[in-house]
């Protein structure tokens, strides 16, 4: 019943994908968002799956086989971490990634990156990263890194498909089309690098004050909502030079 609604949906929602390929000959970053214990690992937090979780996993692998190829490459790396105030909660969610706690740091698979000289992280307690990216004085860090290392085109993998990687896309690609992050051009979500999290309607309709948010589904309400912004939607991304025909 539930995934013939999600087959229904998806045929009125249908979404187009595409096989990129990052050209070597500009610079493409890539960026993280929130693969953190409190929203990956299980039993990590009050917003960490319950259980092992295959949409989930296949993220964090993806995200990790990504990041290492750009880091090999010494291409730019972005990482944003969720990390809040243990006195400012984020409605409508309950306390979660407190700062300095596990659930605010990496997954394992890629806690290797901090030590990584073309990785930059960035900590933010909002869901969009661009906006937890200003710093007090006015100016933006994630403005900055796509300046500094003149980012043609970045990559965006991660959770939630459907907030936090939803959010920073829609707020990258309307300061794109303003003019304020030349010289990017290109917002890649990568499809597989993305998941988001999963509450059934019948677990919502008994858990106080939570929202129904089907996996699959809100999954790919995300991935269609950036392109509709104008964001391309990958379900294969590779680094190589094309071959020549
Ligand atoms: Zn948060």
């Amino acid at each position: 019943m539930v995934s013939q609604t999600v087959d229904l949906l998806k045929n009125e929602l249908p979404l187009e994908q595409e096989s990129v390929v990052l050209p070597e000959d500009v610079v493409n970053g890539l960026v993280l968002v929130d693969i953190i214990n409190g929203f990956c690992s299980v039993g990590a937090g009050n917003l960490a799956p319950r259980e092992p979780n295959m949409q989930i996993t296949g993220m964090i692998n993806e995200s990790a086989r990504l990041a290492r190829l750009f880091c090999d490459k010494k291409l730019p790396v972005l990482a944003f971490l969720d990390s809040h105030q243990p006195n400012k909660p984020e409605e409508p969610y309950p306390p979660h990634c407190i700062a300095g706690t596990d659930e605010s740091k990496l997954v394992p698979a890629l806690q290797w990156i901090e030590n990584e000289p073309n990785v930059t992280i960035r900590r933010k307690d909002c869901f969009d990263g661009f906006l937890g990216s200003i710093e007090d004085d006015g100016s933006n860090v994630f403005v900055d890194w796509v300046k500094n290392n003149h980012i043609k085109a970045i990559l965006v993998v991660g959770i939630c498909t459907d907030i936090c990687v939803l959010d920073f896309v829609c707020s990258t690609i309307s300061a794109r089309n303003r003019g304020f992050l030349a010289p990017l051009e290109d917002v890649i979500v990568y499809s597989r690098g993305c998941a988001t999290f999963d509450v059934p309607l019948h677990v919502a309709r008994n858990t106080k004050g939570a929202l129904s948010h089907p996996q699959e589904l809100m999954h790919h309400v995300g991935l269609y909502m950036a392109k509709e912004r104008g964001a391309i939607i990958a379900n294969e991304v590779s680094l190589l030079t094309p071959k020549k025909p």
